[in-house]
């Protein structure tokens, strides 16, 4: 059901014609009827053209996310059609035959703005992001488990985006059986340890999980220094890759628990893996200053900035991370080092990696750039869905 009308300026349907899912309130000329935050409403042009049906957001700066850019039905069965196409995308490329935890919806990337679904074994956890996102949850946890033969659909809408949309967090079971506390996967071979209930996020990093298969590759008898660990997603890949030892430095004790057990489930000794519990900048300080080096430095940090005023103490952060990151590397060692910030253009960071090359005294190269898993697609009209980017440098 459609419960209003939301009519653009003249000239302010460029973006949504480009198929751009968002609506900013400044594009809005009028709103007719009296939608309630997240039902449906028409967007049409000022000469009246259909332009597609989306969510109403009152409260956001963002008053529409689109569902379509078609006439039709927003329900349970339009749910389970992009569900189904979202998995059909991931089976062909081999996703969920190979790992028992992968995204299955990434939000406006696959056509459902403001909807994450991540696969754990026999969970679906799912992230309401967005006014539209919560009115469905209960009639998109349905459909998903029309689609995928899962035990429970657990919501961790415990984030401060939510706050925009005039939202409040929440946690708690959807439908089925609330998840154990502990679910372990399988990745491309390796074995994790995931807190669904409690971890961060959806409770795993899956959007690394191309990145540690690379790092893999390049790990025969290193010693790797994995900041910004959390439960050691790189340093199960090293080690398995056949590293000597692996040293996972984050600042959650919980998630370096995990870290250890996960080292266990994949049959390591424990003496492989040390997991230091700290604060990255001032740890890496101390290694420096002890004269301590590494074959490969791996940087992880959480996303420094949030909105555009942070982007320069967000850039002096990357700045001061990775220079301390190459002083740390032996000669010909390999630098991992990320930025999960979706303001932080690719340019910029490169710049920001190669300006710490340069104050650490060395001539380093890239060797190859790394991006989100491609189970986190960017849809092209929607370049806001890229944010993660790496590099792998050496010195
Ligand atoms: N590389 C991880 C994901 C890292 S997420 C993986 O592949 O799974 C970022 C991590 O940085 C979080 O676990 C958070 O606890 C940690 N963190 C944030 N600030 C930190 C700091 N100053 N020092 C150490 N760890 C920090």
């Amino acid at each position: 059901m459609v419960n209003g009308t939301v009519v653009l300026k003249q000239g302010r349907d460029k973006n949504v014609r480009a198929r751009h899912p968002w609506v900013f309130s400044g594009a809005v000329q009028h709103v007719k009827g009296k939608p309630q935050s997240g039902e449906t409403v028409e967007v049409r042009a000022a000469n009246g053209d259909l332009l597609g049906l989306g969510a109403w957001s009152p409260d956001s700066q963002i008053q529409v996310r689109l569902w379509t850019v078609a006439d039709g039905k927003i329900d349970h069965e339009f749910f389970v059609q992009q569900i189904r196409q979202a998995l059909e995308y991931r089976q062909q490329l081999g996703i969920p035959q190979r790992n028992s935890g992968y995204r299955l919806l990434n939000a406006e990337s696959d056509g459902l703005p403001g909807v994450v679904v991540d696969v754990f074994g026999d969970w679906l956890v799912m992230q309401a992001l967005t006014t539209g996102a919560e009115y469905w949850k209960h009639t998109i946890a349905d459909a998903l488990l029309e689609v995928i033969p899962a035990k429970g659909v657990y919501e961790r809408s415990d984030v401060e985006v939510r706050k925009k949309e005039g939202l409040e967090t929440t946690i708690g079971i959807l439908k089925g059986d609330t998840p154990p506390a502990h679910i372990d996967i399988v990745e491309e071979g390796r074995h994790y340890r995931v807190d669904v209930l409690n971890g961060h996020k959806t409770g795993f990093y899956l959007d690394q999980r191309d990145n540690r298969s690379v790092l893999q590759h390049y790990a025969q008898g290193k010693t790797v220094l994995n900041c910004f660990s959390y439960t050691g997603g790189f340093s199960i890949a090293a080690l398995q890759g056949g590293a000597e030892k692996a040293i996972n430095i984050d600042a959650s004790q919980p998630a370096l628990d995990i870290a250890a057990q996960t080292a266990t489930l994949n049959g390591f000794q424990p003496e492989r893996m040390e997991n230091i519990c700290g604060d990255v900048f001032k740890l890496l300080r101390e290694y420096r200053n002890e004269g301590r080096q590494f074959d490969m430095v791996v940087l992880d940090p959480p996303k420094f900035a949030e909105n555009r005023k942070q982007l320069d103490k967000a850039a002096r952060g990357y700045k001061d991370i990775n220079l301390l990151g190459f002083k740390l590397l032996r000669p010909g060692g390999l630098l991992f080092t990320f930025s999960c910030s979706g303001l932080m253009e690719s340019g910029l960071f490169q710049k920001i990696v190669a300006d710490a090359a340069v104050d650490a005294g060395c001539d380093a190269r890239i060797l190859r750039k790394l991006d989100q898993a491609i189970d986190h697609p960017t849809r092209l009209a929607f370049p806001e869905g890229y944010y993660l980017k790496g590099l792998v440098c050496q010195k």
